[in-house]
């Protein structure tokens, strides 16, 4: 069974740190968009698409207005039977989310809802461009839950110019606070040209240091831990049960669905994108194409390559017998050096089952994929 993700690349303004594919737009090419995505599902889901997991991303899909959403819903309706849906995100801005809106993704079937928070510290939302107050997220979050919407996700950034662990500390509890079953932290990274990176050239933010990031990233490990949502995932933590089923499926290189521009599929093996240009995807579908920039096959070595790839960011690691599924060969047999040489280091664990990075490792997550895939001959 395959998942399904739906791209909406609108935001009501861009964040001074983003590189995703999203932009700022009118509520003409948001209709405009939806009539190209119905047009996207009419021409390549396929018949019967009863997906396991729905995840909407963007973007912010609560950019769209109430009815906007309920038009997507009936988009879905249309070309998707989501009966056997055990998990339906969507990504939200609590900066965009009203009572009417969180009763239509509700009403879509949306029972997961992922708050994009990034900090709750008001000095720190200015500084990243977010577009709202420090006390709009619990208020959000409570629209989301009034809506019915039971399973929140909180995400948040830290290592931010300036912040301080005790800060960091206490984002972290107020995210905890909110009785959220899951949470995502994500180092600020300094895209290529982005009005953060260009700050950072002028010497007017300084990034936090190696070794204060490192102390976060322990301390996020100690706190939720202790508060029952202990790391599954390099970035992610939840209560047991709670784990994100759909982002699971990307990181044991399964089967997912992908539309929207600039949106991304991996069907056994196969692989394709579409543009990440709205006049590009609107234009195409218009025209009765697809908006395809990538359709390629896998190696059995390129699958076994993404499972190692996505698989070690697990703390779990990767099944043994998935790996030999993919390759065609033993995991030690493909890796057996450099993973020996990772295991001696204390990074890497071999059990007979599996293969998993260290705590430490975690630390050193792309090197230690690094070695193993220029083991395979592949590059990761
Ligand atoms: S809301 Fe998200 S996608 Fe939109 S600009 Fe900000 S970080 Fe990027």
């Amino acid at each position: 069974m395959a998942s399904l993700y739906a791209h909406i690349p609108f935001c009501v303004r861009k964040c001074e740190y983003c590189d995703f594919y999203s932009g700022v737009a009118g509520d003409a090419e948001i209709e405009l968009y939806l009539q190209a995505l119905d047009r996207e599902f009419a021409l390549r889901a396929p018949k019967g698409l009863r997906p396991d997991t729905v995840f909407i991303g963007g973007g912010t899909p609560t950019r769209l207005s109430a009815q906007q959403l309920r038009t997507l819903a009936a988009i879905l309706g249309r070309h998707v039977d989501l009966g056997s849906c055990r998990e339906f995100t969507c990504e939200i801005n609590p900066g965009t989310l009203t009572p009417d809106k969180a009763q239509a993704l509700a009403a879509m079937g949306v029972n997961r809802a992922s708050f994009g928070v990034q900090s709750f510290d008001q000095k720190y939302l200015r500084g990243l461009g977010r577009i709202y107050e420090a006390g709009t997220a619990p208020a959000a979050v409570q629209l989301a839950r009034d809506a019915g919407i039971a399973r929140i996700s909180v995400d948040l950034m830290f290592a931010l110019p300036g912040q301080t662990l005790a800060e960091f500390h206490n984002d972290l509890q107020k995210a905890l606070a909110l009785g959220t079953e899951h949470i995502s932290l994500y180092a600020l990274t300094f895209e290529d040209d982005t009005p953060l990176t260009r700050d950072l050239q002028s010497g007017k933010v300084k990034p936090a240091s190696e070794e204060l990031e490192r102390e976060m990233f322990q301390l996020a490990d100690e706190i939720t831990a202790r508060a029952g949502l202990p790391r599954y995932e390099v970035s992610n933590y939840a209560r047991p049960g709670a784990q994100c089923a759909h982002n699971l499926v990307y990181w044991s290189a399964g089967d997912w669905h992908g539309f929207g521009a600039g949106a991304h599929a991996m069907i056994d093996g196969e692989i394709s994108a579409n543009a990440a240009d709205f006049k590009h995807y609107c234009e195409h579908l218009a025209a009765g194409k697809l908006p395809l920039t990538r359709q390629d096959k896998q190696s059995p070595l390129e699958r076994a390559e993404t499972l190692l790839l996505m698989g070690l960011r697990l703390v779990q690691g990767i099944d043994l017998a998935r790996f030999r599924a993919f390759a065609g060969q033993d995991f030690t047999r493909l890796c057996g050096e450099p993973a020996a040489r990772l295991v001696a280091l204390g990074l890497l664990e071999l059990t007979a089952t599996h293969v998993r990075v260290t705590p430490e490792g975690m630390f050193v997550l792309d090197n230690v994929i690094l070695e193993l895939a220029a083991g395979m001959g592949v590059s990761a």
